[in-house]
């Protein structure tokens, strides 16, 4: 990674593909694996199709392969998925770059499982948490660093604090540099691994959830996890915010539409105001996909709280990864072809990053100290 304060660079976004392993259900109904993993990027998705017993089986001649930067399945261990996707961005979040992982897929494919995961195989949350605050005290730079982290979901273009439900519903304000920020939020700050699993398990049992035909748990609201790094100056006289890097990690609504689940009346509502927020992400990934990543004006980000709040995600400062689920059953083909072809078309986002650096005095006292050890040197002389 280049380190200059105030260079762009361009980032393309990543995209990995995790196909769950079947589940009980799946099996029971006797469905048959249709999504494998080829190699570490190559997936094949056979068309199933009924023989002449009315039983649905994969065809090889019916396939057809996708590429990603990475791809996992039923062999993937939480820590792999971790390790390949996120990992890597912690340094450039201490750094001051920001960053995004999304989980993306229908409802059931595995993204909760991703990010949060359980207590016994905990997810992409919680294992990036560990790395960063570990890498924070094994840092050697003289700086001082807080780490603050706030958790929310969006519920029928709603905001609450998942850390905090009894606030109510949040506002999305645009600060004066054209940041999107929100409103009241509370944020925390701890380094305790055992308590952010616990406060996230907690807060991850306030989103809205309930039942529809596609899954008994189905989560119908996105989940946002976003951990800000803030460092300041330790020089005497000099303690102002250096630098900032900020990192979004993301649990999305189902991508599956209402007609699969069947949803009705009250479901049906919600299920358009989801759809508005999915809609919008995928407008906003077909509009820069098609961009080929030559600058994102014509991408309207604002029909939505989550694409506004994803807009530097998508189009603008931040390395972005976008973990994509599916589930390998032939009952879930549809689903698994549309949500591959938009992983797909995903591929060709590109974002600018930048380090974010708050003012000069990060220089000055680097200044201060370089011409305080050469005084020292003076003296000793
Ligand atoms: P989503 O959040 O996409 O709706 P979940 O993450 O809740 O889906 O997954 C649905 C079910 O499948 C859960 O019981 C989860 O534990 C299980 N599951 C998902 N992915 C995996 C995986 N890679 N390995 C084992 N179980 C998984
Ligand atoms: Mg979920």
């Amino acid at each position: 990674m280049k380190d200059l304060p105030g260079e762009w660079m361009d980032h393309q976004l990543t995209v990995a593909l995790r196909i769950r392993p079947l589940n009980e259900a799946e099996i029971e109904e006797g469905a048959t694996i249709v999504a494998h993993k080829i190699d570490n990027q190559m997936v094949v998705l056979m068309d199933p199709c009924e023989d002449s017993d009315n039983v649905l089986r994969a065809h090889r001649s019916r396939e057809k392969t996708y590429m990603f930067d990475l791809a996992f399945d039923y062999t993937a261990t939480q820590e792999d998925v971790y390790v390949a996707t996120t990992k890597n961005l912690i340094d450039g979040v201490i750094a001051g770059y920001n960053a995004t992982v999304f989980a993306y897929g229908p409802t059931g494919a595995g993204k909760t499982h991703t990010m949060l995961g359980l207590d016994s195989e905990p997810g992409i949350y919680i294992r990036t948490l560990n790395d960063l605050f570990r890498a924070i005290e094994d840092s050697t730079e003289d700086l001082d660093c807080s780490v603050y982290m706030s958790y929310i979901e969006i519920y029928n273009e709603m905001i609450r604090d998942l850390l905090n439900p009894s606030s109510g519903y949040l506002e999305l304000r645009e600060d004066g540099k054209g940041e999107i920020r929100i409103a009241g939020i509370t944020e925390f700050s701890t380094c305790n691994a055992k308590e952010i699993m616990a406060l996230l398990t907690k807060g991850n049992k306030q989103r809205t959830q309930e039942s529809t035909a596609a899954n008994k748990t189905s989560s119908r609201s996105h989940a946002i996890l976003q951990v800000t790094v803030k460092q300041k100056s330790r020089v005497k006289d000099i303690n102002e915010e250096v630098r900032v890097g900020k990192l979004f990690m993301v649990d999305l609504a189902g991508t599956e539409r209402a007609s699969q689940t069947q949803n009705r009346g009250k479901r049906m509502k919600e299920g358009a105001h989801i759809n508005r927020s999915l809609l919008a992400l995928a407008n906003c990934i077909n509009a820069l996909s098609e961009k080929g990543g030559k600058g994102a004006q014509f991408v309207n980000y604002r029909d939505s709280k989550l694409t506004r709040l994803l807009k530097d995600a998508l189009g603008g400062n931040s390395r972005t990864v976008m973990i994509t689920h599916i589930s390998p059953a032939s009952s879930n083909f549809e689903e698994s072809r549309n949500t591959l072809v938009y992983a797909d078309k995903a591929k060709n986002i590109r974002t600018k990053v930048k380090r974010n650096l708050m003012n000069v005095s990060y220089h000055l006292a680097q200044y201060t100290r370089i011409i305080a050890d050469l005084r020292s040197e003076i003296e000793r002389l």
